[in-house]
C-alpha cells in the first residue's frame, strides 16, 4: 500500500501560490511577448506616487502568505501581496516591527508595494531605509524567470546587491515576488517631548542632539513646535529626558502623533490631496543642517532635519534648485491634479547614475514591460 501524504493548508497554500506564480508568469511572457507594458498592483494604496501608471493591471494580492518567520533570527519571508498589516500583526505577536516604520497610505497595502515604492516613516534617519533591511529577493523578469537574490542573512551578499536596488525602484525592473526582510525588536519603552520653538532654532536642536548618543526614534517640527521621540531602554530615555528637558506628551497622543505624520494624516496635509484641488506637496532630501528653505510656505520638518515637506504652487524648477544649493534634491511626492504643470516627479539623475539604471533595466527588462515611465517619463 503506498503512502499517501495528508494534505495540510500548508500544501493547498503552497499549490495556490504555485498556480498564482504561474497565472503571473503567462501574464509576463504574454505581455513581453506583445509589447504591452503591464501595471503591477499591490493594494493600490501608493498610486498617486511617482509619475502616472499606465499599462495593462498585474494584480499581485493572490500571490500572499507569510513563508517563514524565524523571531530568534529576526527575519521574515514572505510573498509580496501579502497584507503589510498581517506581515505587522504577526511581527507585533513577537514584540517586533519592520524598522522603516512604512507608511502604508490605505488599509490594503501589501509588503511588495510597500518595498517598491521604498518609504520610509519616522524612525529612517535612526534605524535606516527599507533598502537597509532588504536581506534578499524572488523577482521575476521580462523573460518570465525567476530569480533569486541575497537570502535570509545580512552576511551573504556577494558582488552586487540587487535585492537592496529593488527597494524604490517602483517596479520598474521585475516583479518582487517573495521578500526576506530584517526585523527588530520594538523599544522597550518610548517617549514624546516637545519644545516650543522657532524653525532655525530647531534644526540647530536637532543636530546637536543628532551628534549626541541619544535614543532618538523620530522627530518632527511644525508651527513652531519641535517634537522628538525616544525609544529604547527605560533608563536610557529617562537619562534623556534629564538632559533634553521639553514637555513629555501623553503615550496616547504621541502614538496618534507619529502616525499621522507616518501616513500623511497630520493636518499640514491635508491641503496636498493626493487627487482634485490643492497644492504640490514637495519632498526635500536635504543635509540635515540646511538652514530654513523659504519663508511663507508652509514646512514641516522630519528625520533630523533631512527631510522638509513643503506645501507651495512655486515652480518645481525654482524648487528643485532651492534642494540642489542645499546638496540635496526634491520629489515631487503629490501632485494631485498636476498643479506644478509639466514637472517630473523625481530630479532627474546624473548621466552616470542615469546609465547604470539603464544597464539594470535592460538586464531586467530590456522590453519595458514593467511598470513603463513610473520613475522617469
Ligand atoms: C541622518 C541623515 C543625515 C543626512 N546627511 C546628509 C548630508 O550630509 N548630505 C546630503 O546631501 N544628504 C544628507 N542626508 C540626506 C540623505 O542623503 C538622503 O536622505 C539619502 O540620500 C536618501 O535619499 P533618498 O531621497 O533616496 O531617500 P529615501 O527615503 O532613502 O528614498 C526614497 C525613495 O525614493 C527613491 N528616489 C529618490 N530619488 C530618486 C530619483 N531621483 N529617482 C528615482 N528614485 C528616487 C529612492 O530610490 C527611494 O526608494 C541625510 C539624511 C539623514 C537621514
Amino acid at each position: 500500500m503506498s503512502h499517501v501524504p495528508p494534505i495540510t493548508t500548508e500544501t493547498l497554500q503552497t499549490s495556490a501560490a504555485a498556480q498564482t506564480l504561474a497565472a503571473i508568469r503567462e501574464r509576463v511572457l504574454a505581455a513581453t511577448a506583445g509589447g504591452t507594458p503591464l501595471d503591477i498592483q499591490g493594494g493600490n494604496t501608493k498610486r498617486w506616487y511617482g509619475e502616472t501608471p499606465s499599462g495593462e493591471p498585474l494584480d499581485m494580492r493572490a500571490y500572499r502568505g507569510i513563508v517563514s518567520y524565524d523571531p530568534a533570527e529576526l527575519v521574515i519571508t514572505a510573498r509580496a501581496g501579502t497584507p503589510l498589516a498581517e506581515i505587522e500583526a504577526a511581527l507585533a505577536e513577537r514584540g517586533q516591527m519592520l524598522p522603516f516604520e512604512p507608511p502604508h497610505f490605505g488599509p490594503g497595502a501589501t509588503l511588495g508595494g510597500c518595498i517598491a515604492a521604498g518609504l520610509a516613516g519616522p524612525r529612517r534617519p535612526h534605524v535606516g531605509a527599507p533598502r537597509d533591511f532588504v536581506l534578499g529577493a524572488v523577482v521575476m523578469n521580462g523573460q518570465g524567470q525567476v530569480l533569486h537574490f541575497g537570502g535570509q542573512v545580512m552576511k551573504n551578499v556577494a558582488g552586487y546587491d540587487v535585492s537592496r536596488v529593488l527597494a524604490g525602484a517602483l517596479g520598474t525592473l521585475g516583479v518582487l515576488l517573495e521578500l526576506s526582510i530584517k526585523v527588530l525588536p520594538c523599544p522597550v519603552a518610548e517617549a514624546t517631548l516637545r519644545f516650543a520653538l522657532p524653525q532655525a532654532q530647531a534644526i540647530g536642536q536637532l543636530n546637536r542632539w543628532g551628534g549626541q548618543p541619544l535614543p532618538l526614534m523620530g522627530s518632527a517640527w511644525h508651527d513652531g513646535v519641535l517634537s522628538v521621540r525616544l525609544g529604547g531602554a527605560a533608563a536610557a530615555i529617562d537619562a534623556a529626558r534629564a538632559t533634553m528637558g521639553g514637555h513629555q506628551v501623553d503615550a496616547i497622543e504621541a502614538l496618534g502623533f507619529w502616525e499621522s505624520l507616518r501616513e500623511q494624516t497630520h493636518p499640514f496635509f491635508a491641503t496636498a490631496p493626493v487627487q482634485g484641488d490643492g497644492q504640490p506637496l514637495w519632498r526635500l532630501s536635504v543635509p540635515p543642517t540646511t538652514p530654513p528653505l523659504a519663508h511663507g510656505d508652509e514646512h514641516l520638518i522630519e528625520w533630523g532635519g533631512a527631510q522638509r515637506w513643503w506645501i507651495t504652487p512655486r515652480p518645481a524648477a525654482e524648487i528643485r534648485a532651492i534642494a540642489a544649493a542645499a546638496g540635496g534634491h526634491a520629489t515631487l511626492f503629490r501632485h494631485g491634479n498636476k498643479s506644478a504643470g509639466a514637472a517630473s516627479v523625481f530630479t532627474p539623475q546624473p548621466a552616470a547614475l542615469q546609465a547604470i539604471g539603464e544597464r539594470l533595466q535592460q538586464a531586467f527588462d530590456p522590453s519595458r514591460i514593467f511598470n513603463r515611465h513610473r520613475l522617469y517619463r
